[in-house]
């Protein structure tokens, strides 16, 4: 079942992505060579308890973190680690946050100093790719709209769309029905209503879209080894559009 929110909980999940949003704000500065991936973890961590929230993420089915730290090659659900940063790396971010019981999840891929152009354009049309799904958005279009236009925007751009992950519903559970995916068909799958509340989160890579899982049970990596990129905003659907709740 797809929860419609109420103003009461759309008020608090605003609230939930505006620490998500923030604590993004906070960590950039520190995106930089030679910090480990466990020390951005702290700073998150310390940052989001400080707003009243906790990490959505920190013991999530287990999970180590606060926050996922994803670098190069490796998609998503990367470990924070004492492995430190380099330059021309990329860094996707993903973190969650929860405020009086309610989530905002959002991704995000940084550049790590100086990165090669193959690395930009992948950053670049990755993001863009998030926002063709979310222009997608309102009450009455369906889940296979957004990932149409996800999949049809990266197919033109070349880039290998992860086809095992998905977004999802996001409220009192940091992951609600119904999934969304980066791919489908326009005009079906679930309708979407007003008060509806999703997290839109492409995965694409430079290469080959397969992937697999390394020893730790967590991190997703490229089957190629070349870098992937991820951009995710929880959004609520409004009647004529979607209002962004993890973003300024
Ligand atoms: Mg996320
Ligand atoms: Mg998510």
């Amino acid at each position: 079942m797809i929860t419609i929110k109420s103003e009461r909980e759309i008020a608090l999940l605003r609230q939930a992505g505006k620490i998500v949003y923030k604590t993004h704000q906070y960590l950039k500065p520190f995106i930089k060579e030679g910090i480990t991936t466990l020390e951005l973890d702290h700073l998150a961590e310390e940052f989001i308890r400080g707003q009243d929230a906790t990490p959505s993420f920190k013991g999530y089915n287990g999970f180590p973190g606060s926050i996922c730290t994803s670098i190069n090659d490796e998609v998503v659900h990367g470990i924070p680690s004492n492995r430190k940063l380099k330059n021309g790396d990329i860094i996707s971010i993903d973190i969650g946050a929860c405020y009086k019981g309610y989530h905002g999840d959002s991704a995000w891929t940084y550049a790590v100093g100086k990165i090669d152009e193959e690395k930009k354009y992948l950053m670049e049309h990755t993001e863009k790719a998030l926002y063709q799904g979310l222009e997608m958005i309102k009450a009455g279009c369906r889940v296979g709209d957004i990932g149409y236009a996800v999949e049809t925007y990266a197919q033109k751009h070349q880039l290998g769309v992860v086809l095992e992950l998905c977004g999802h519903g996001v409220g009192t559970n940091l992951h609600e029905s119904p999934d969304v995916p980066n791919y489908g068909v326009a005009k079906t799958g679930p309708r979407l209503k007003e008060g509806m509340v999703i997290a839109v989160e492409p995965m694409l890579n430079i290469g080959s879209p397969d992937i697999y899982m390394l020893d730790n049970d967590w991190t997703i990596v490229t089957e190629d080894s070349r870098p992937s990129a991820h951009y995710e905003h929880t959004v609520v659907v409004t009647h004529d559009g979607y209002e962004i709740l993890t973003g300024e």
